[in-house]
This record gives C-alpha cells, structure tokens and sequence, in this order.
C-alpha cells in the first residue's frame, strides 16, 4: 500500500512529529501493525492522532480532502470506525462492550479499506473485557486496526501489550498556543476530544474558550441582526448564518453563558474537568440535533 506522503492529515495532530513519521513509515511501507498503543497523557493530541490515522488509512481520495470517508470519519458516524469509551460513571470498559465490538468485526467491512477500533482509557478494561479483548488480539482479523489510548501503559494486561506497537506520545510543550477557530471548533465539536485537553495548562483551555465563546457570540449575533457584518468571524458568515438557523436565541445563549463559565471556572483555579463537564451537559442539553445522533450509536 502505497499513499503521497503529502497529502496525509497526520500534520493537524501538532508536536507529535516523531509519532506521525513513525507510523506514516509503517503506512507507506505496508507494515503496519494490527494494533498500537498511543501512550501519553490526557491533552497530547492522542484521540486526533488515533482519528487522523484511520482516516489516512482509510481516505478514498487525498487530492480532494476531505473525501467522504474523512468527513464521516470526523463526524464519528463512519461505519468501519468504532470509539469504545468507558461507562460514564465508571469509567470502566466492560465485556459487554469487547462483545459488541467482536461481533462488529466479525462482519465485512462497510465501506472502508479497514476496521479501525478505537479504545479509549484502555487501561480501564474490566479484567473480563481485557480477557475478551486478548483473544482478538491473538487472532488479529485481516484488515483490522486496533489503537489502545491510554495514560498508563503499564496498567494494560502485558499479553495485550505484547501484541501492540507501542507508541509514545510526547507531553504538549507548554508554550504551544495560537488556537485558530477552525481547530478550537474541531475540538470541541466531541466531548471525548475535548476532554483530552483537560489536563493541558489552564492559560491554553482558556483560550481555547475565548475563541469557543466567539463563535456562539457570532451566531447569536447573526440570529438576532441577520447582519453579516456584525460577525467577528465574517470570513465564515456562510457557515454562521446555516448554524445560527439550527438554534433557538435563547439556546444560544444559554451555551454561550456556559462557555464564559467555563471559562472563568478554569481561570479561577476550578478543576478543568469538572468545569468542562457542566459545560458540555449545558450544551448538549440544547444539541438536540447531536443527541439524537449519539444515542442512535
Ligand atoms: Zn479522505
């Protein structure tokens, strides 16, 4: 398998150079393994990487980025691509979920080139689903990718380990700033994504939020002037006037509140997590278009 290097999407996932040419590498030289391990900590890029990897894999035609199969990749609703998360309260991944995921892989693959499963916090398998999850590991079905995410690599059964490519991630240095729109919206578009930047420094969430908060600003703008001239963000006033049509004023303003909040809870030394949480319930509360998809999982 073969693929222009140039064109993959591996650079989005900033200061995990030395990660993206290992595996670009291992791509380029059909040498890939059937699973890796992303080991690094929370806020390092890791889910990007693992999502940026199974679209490159996956992409139907670089040269006109983004292809269908990276758009549904993005939108999480690819049918080959499946992110396996922890119980909500537990946090725990259970057998039930290593079942699913056994069986999802025991049919031909959609539409892509290849089956990528993406688990999330690998190190929070119940020693069931761990079990579980080993004998696919032993016999790795054609064309299936496994990316195991975790903080803590050494908290992952070493039989599942010993038949993973390990691969480290490094920390975010701590100057890496300069959030665009586009990549602040990308971000925060998934709370799973999102939740990888909690333990990154205070002064990046917060601005981050900043330009989160200038967004829903723009739209609830738009939404109550319809005029496009308002906008801090005029270049995207196309996009603004389509999104501020999917929301209700008082909805937007209700999320816009929440980012603020969010914001001053960070800078005022609360627990990102927690801050981002609330947040998140407060926008997905008024994300009836998102919920409904999610659930639909
Ligand atoms: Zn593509």
């Amino acid at each position: 398998m073969s693929r222009d290097k140039g064109t993959m999407s591996f650079e989005d996932v900033k200061g995990q150079d030395e990660a993206i040419k290992f595996l670009k590498i291992a791509i380029s030289s059909g040498k890939m393994a059937h699973a890796y391990i992303f080991a690094g900590p929370r806020g390092c890029g890791r889910s990007l990487l693992a999502k940026n990897f199974a679209k490159t894999i996956n992409c139907e035609d670089s040269e006109n980025a983004p292809c269908n199969s990276c758009r549904k990749i993005d939108k999480d609703i690819h049918p080959d691509v499946k992110w396996v998360r922890g119980d909500e309260k537990s946090g725990q991944i259970k057998i039930d979920q290593m079942r699913e995921l056994q069986s999802r892989i025991a049919l031909k693959s959609y539409e892509g080139k290849y089956k990528v499963c993406i688990i999330q916090n690998a190190e929070f398998m119940t020693i069931e689903a761990a079990n579980s999850f080993l004998k696919t590991l032993e016999e790795p079905p054609a064309n299936t990718l496994f990316i195991l995410i975790t903080e803590k690599p050494k908290d992952l059964l070493p039989t599942i380990a010993s038949r993973c490519q390990m691969v480290r991630l490094k920390p975010l240095p701590e100057d890496r700033l300069t959030s665009t729109l586009a990549d602040v919206l990308e971000e925060f578009s998934d709370e799973e994504y999102a939740e990888d930047y909690t333990a990154a420094n205070r002064g990046e969430l917060s601005e981050k939020l900043n330009v989160l908060a200038s967004w829903y600003r723009d739209l609830m703008v738009f939404k109550s002037t319809n005029d496009g001239s308002l906008l801090a963000h005029r270049d995207r006033a196309d996009e603004i006037r389509k999104k501020a049509m999917t929301y209700d004023i008082d909805s937007l303003m209700r999320i816009f509140e929440s980012v603020l909040s969010a914001k001053e809870k960070i800078e005022s030394n609360v627990n990102p997590k927690l801050a981002l949480s609330a947040m998140f319930n407060q926008m997905k509360s008024r994300l009836t278009e998102r919920s409904v998809s999610k659930s639909a999982d």
